[in-house]
């Protein structure tokens, strides 16, 4: 690709990394993607369901295209040393979303200076991703009204594979996650008369282990789910009983039918254990966080998976099996009713895999690579951000209408 492009990209995709911003915080982000889609001719909207940005760039009779890329950094402090580490202390972009929002640009530049298409691209920059939370404010802050209805919702994540490949499934590609917040009511009193109280500390021990029995015994062998209980909270001193408890779950999932029925025994549960405590209210059960399970659309995944093939080679898209982690890019796509294609983008160094050669060498690698979310996580830049950028383009044209 253009290499006077792929330069100012790498000085970008180092500035983004050095000045990363919390969920729901992506001021300067979002800054610098409306600035970038300006430049090409974009018809420009900020402050989408917080700091969103929607660039729609129309020519033309023809499908419509929405790229979309997630902006926000996570509360880790960066260890990777790199020159252009993070500036913001106890913040990084540890998940890659730097290397989303930078391929997301390049895409756009490339796009609109390419005169082989009509049609109508959208390129959409997202906040809050990491708390499951911006795909759902965009869309309740009128998107529909913003983009015209798009044939197909692209987007990828950086990964560690090797960079150079890319990762494609059809169907489930990562879990739905849920996140509740259980209140659980007890009686407080003085530790010495247990007689007069409703012990909170107890009944939400005993919810955390029967909660265990969920995945375990009401979810079939053929089927997955993960349920974690990531919090419990109660009580501040050892001769005082509490009055209430606090869990905080969360549940992974990839099938809907799973997915209602692991919710609905949580909550089965979570209210019989207050029963069987004789607890003096009923427990509060609060949805805080949700994303469904993102879906790619088969017949819009053969499309895709062509496209890519034919900027890596056949063989470098790979299949990555089902991933536990989640994304609520399938919020943006249900929301404006399109079908889905994500993909996974390889950032991992190439010299990490020299010498695997079956499919378990690999695995092998990627299990010692450090994971997004990791103080170390640290994609490299070539080829990953002309790959990511390519990937967007050819993707994308494979639905724009060529001109003749
Ligand atoms: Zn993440
Ligand atoms: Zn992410």
């Amino acid at each position: 690709m253009d290499a006077h492009l792929l330069g100012r990209l790498a000085t970008a995709y180092r500035d983004l990394h050095s000045h990363p911003e919390l969920s729901g915080q992506e001021v300067r982000t979002a800054g610098v993607a409306a600035t970038w889609l300006r430049e090409n001719g974009f018809d420009v909207t900020e402050g989408v369901g917080g700091t969103g940005v929607v660039g729609v760039l129309r020519r033309g009779e023809g499908p419509c295209v929405l790229l979309r890329a997630d902006m926000d950094a996570l509360p880790v402090q960066e260890a990777t040393g790199l020159p252009h580490a993070s500036t913001v202390d106890g913040v990084m972009h540890a998940c890659g979303h730097d290397v989303h929002v930078t391929c997301l640009v390049g895409a756009a530049a490339t796009l609109a200076a390419d005169p082989g298409w009509s049609g109508t691209l959208v390129c959409l920059f997202q906040p809050a991703e990491e708390t499951a939370s911006g795909a759902r404010a965009m869309v309740a802050d009128r998107l529909a009204e913003l983009v015209p209805r798009p044939d197909v919702v692209l987007g990828q994540h950086v990964a560690p594979l090797p960079a150079g490949s890319l990762g494609l499934r059809t169907g489930p590609a990562f879990a739905a996650t849920d996140s509740l917040r259980v209140t659980l009511w007890g009686r407080g009193g003085h530790g010495s008369r247990p007689e007069t109280t409703v012990d909170p500390v107890v009944m939400a021990a005993a919810t955390a282990l029967r909660l265990q029995g969920v995945v375990a015994r009401e979810v079939a062998g053929t089927e997955t789910a993960v349920l974690t209980v990531g919090a419990l909270n109660a009580g501040t001193a050892p001769n005082i009983i509490a009055d209430r408890a606090e869990l905080l779950v969360n549940i992974r999932s990839s099938d809907e039918a799973v997915r209602q029925r692991v919710l609905g025994a949580v909550e089965r549960i979570v209210r019989a254990e207050a029963q069987a405590s004789g607890a003096p209210r009923e427990p509060g059960v609060e949805r805080i966080e949700s994303a469904p399970a993102v879906l790619n659309d088969p017949a819009a995944t053969d499309v895709v998976r062509r496209a890519l093939g034919a900027v890596v080679g056949a063989a470098r898209v790979v299949e990555p099996g089902p991933v536990t982690g989640s994304e609520d890019v399938g919020v943006i796509a249900e929301g404006l009713g399109a079908p889905l294609v994500f993909w996974l983008l390889g950032g991992a160094d190439p010299a990490a895999f020299a010498g695997a050669a079956s499919t378990e060498d690999v695995v092998r690698v990627v299990a010692g690579l450090p994971s997004n979310h990791s103080p170390h996580f640290a994609p490299v830049e070539d080829p990953t951000l002309a790959v990511g950028v390519q990937a967007l383009v050819a993707a994308a044209r494979a639905w724009l209408a060529p001109t003749a």
